[in-house]
């Protein structure tokens, strides 16, 4: 075993893998290995699965208040422990103290959400459907359900999952990002902390092998993944074609449009937080902005706005983001620069050769702007995942909106107007699951639900809110009558209730 490796928790205990090769993982503004992750051993995997399967057996019969109960003890945790969590999270992510503290937030306020489980397992009741017959509904837990979780949030989105999936009833096995698992650890010091019973929570570590295990495994019933596309269609083929529930929340290209009436500063303020903030790597960051009519005149100004932004370390309070997570992403981001450059597109603000002070060694990017962009380009077309912003003009705002419905991606989109009228027109007929309007990152509090469309999301039920209790649940419908004397009119031969 290599020193520093992190342990998994496996039926209530936290213990040391016994895989051989375990992989550093780096704080990506230095380079400087913080602990090494182990990938699950078969053994392990199958350890994992069948003491989630025996604490469900319990758990399912503990009545929902009592649930709730505890998973209010694991709320208040994570908000004691809030500024420690987000330093984790900003070591081993890179992330500004703010954003990470931002990232630890935004996963709390789910399990808030998980603490009103009791009515939101409310089913649904209709009396007297037939003479003397009701119907009623309940919501009843699935089993042993499965997380997979990317890097970009190691927080927020294993939070999504499995407080929700734990107060529906369900057992949950996580499989976090290898990229920086030590936030999710944590998350799960502090849930076994909370005093729920041992089993409920397992966290295994690895990759592609140890996720095939979850997705073709008997005893998963569900699985939820969070990461992108490629990967996240492999997951919901592979579930289905296991008879899996599945939800997939994958990739993205989020457009805002800005139309000729909006608010000049408040569109150059938001454009730019919501390009580089977090180094462009958030799905719902927005990665095209769409100038309608004399609004492109504004592209100058926003140049000058976005040359301001400097990078930095976590615990540099004048930064504006962090580094790239790893020197491959950097070199990923780099080259689709580059390639932006040789397909026509003009660079307007270039990142690339981006220093930050005493930090030689970070997977530093540049705040980056393209104009003159067209749909056909890489940098259009990919997902880039860094601090990279491509211009478009358009005439129109028909003609904006016609743009983003023939992207394959549907995650979030905005519109910056001062007409109602046109926020309207475009909240009605854009192709895309999550709109702002004057909102330039519209990802919902957790009483509603995370609902990507198309290329973004594959499965029926989404992330948090309503649609995942639905997903982590059953619904079992029962019909009932209780006979009073002389009811008795013979058989049935129909289907028909009477
Ligand atoms: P990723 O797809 O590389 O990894 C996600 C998870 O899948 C990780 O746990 C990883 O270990 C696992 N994995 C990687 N390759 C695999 C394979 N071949 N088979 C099975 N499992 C595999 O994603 P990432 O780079 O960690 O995260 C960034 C991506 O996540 C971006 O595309 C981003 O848009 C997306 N994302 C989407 C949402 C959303 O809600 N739609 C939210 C956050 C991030």
């Amino acid at each position: 075993m290599t020193a520093n490796t992190i342990p998994q928790l496996i039926n209530g205990e936290w213990q040391q893998s016994r895989c051989e090769q375990p992989l550093p993982v780096t704080n990506p503004a230095t380079q400087e290995v913080l602990c090494h992750v182990p990938y699950a051993t078969p053994e392990e995997m199958e350890a994992a699965i069948s003491s989630a399967k025996a604490a469900f057996a319990e758990w399912r019969d503990v009545p929902p208040p009592e649930r709730a109960r505890i998973m209010m003890v694991y709320q208040a945790l994570l908000k004691e422990h809030h500024d420690e969590l987000a330093e984790i999270l900003a070591k081993e992510t890179g992330k500004t103290f703010a954003d990470a503290k931002g990232d630890v937030w935004r996963g709390i306020e789910v399990a808030e959400q998980a603490c009103n489980i009791p009515s939101l397992l409310m089913g649904e009741t209709a009396e007297n459907v037939a003479r003397a017959i009701d119907t009623y509904s309940y919501l009843q837990p699935l089993g042993v359900c499965a997380g997979i979780t990317p890097f970009n949030f190691p927080a927020m989105i294993p939070l999504w999952m499995f407080p929700l999936a734990i107060a529906c009833g369900n057992s949950f096995i996580l499989k976090p990002s290898e990229q920086d698992p030590m936030t999710p650890n944590r998350l799960a010091e502090l849930f076994q902390q909370a005093g729920f019973p041992k089993g409920l929570l397992q966290v295994v570590h690895g990759g592609r092998e140890q996720v095939d295990t979850l997705l073709t495994h008997p005893d998963v019933r569900a699985i939820s993944f969070v990461g992108s596309v490629n990967v996240g269609a492999h997951v919901y083929r592979t579930g289905c074609d296991h008879l899996k529930r599945v939800q997939a929340m994958t990739g993205a290209k989020n457009h805002m449009v800005i139309m000729p009436d909006a608010d000049k500063n408040q569109v150059i303020n938001n454009l730019v937080g919501a390009s580089v903030g977090a180094a462009g790597q958030r799905c719902m960051a927005i990665s095209v902005a769409v100038f309608v009519g004399e609004a492109a005149s504004w592209i100058p100004e926003l140049r000058e706005a976005m040359a301001k932004v400097q990078p930095g370390a976590w615990d540099d309070a004048e930064a504006g983001y962090g580094p790239l997570i790893s020197p491959q992403a950097r070199e990923r981001v780099l080259g689709l620069i580059a390639q932006g450059k040789s397909e026509g597109a003009e660079c307007l603000l270039d990142g690339s050769d981006c220093v930050v002070e005493d930090y030689p060694d970070g997977n530093w990017v540049g705040p980056t702007l393209f104009s003159k962009v067209t749909p056909e380009m890489s940098i259009y077309k990919e997902e880039i995942f860094g601090p990279v912003l491509c211009t478009m003009e358009v005439d129109s705002l028909d003609e904006a909106i016609c743009l983003i419905n023939n992207s394959p991606f549907g995650n979030g989109t905005s519109i910056f107007t001062a007409s109602g009228l046109a926020a309207r027109h475009f909240q009605h007929h854009i192709e895309v699951g999550q709109v702002g309007i004057n909102v330039p990152i519209p990802v919902p509090l957790p009483f509603f639900s995370f609902t990507g469309w198309k290329n973004s999301f594959y499965g029926d039920q989404h992330a948090y809110g309503k649609q995942a209790v639905r997903f982590y649940t059953e619904t079992k419908t029962i019909t009932a009558r209780w006979f009073d004397q002389g009811m008795n009119s013979g058989p049935n031969m129909t289907i028909n209730l009477r």
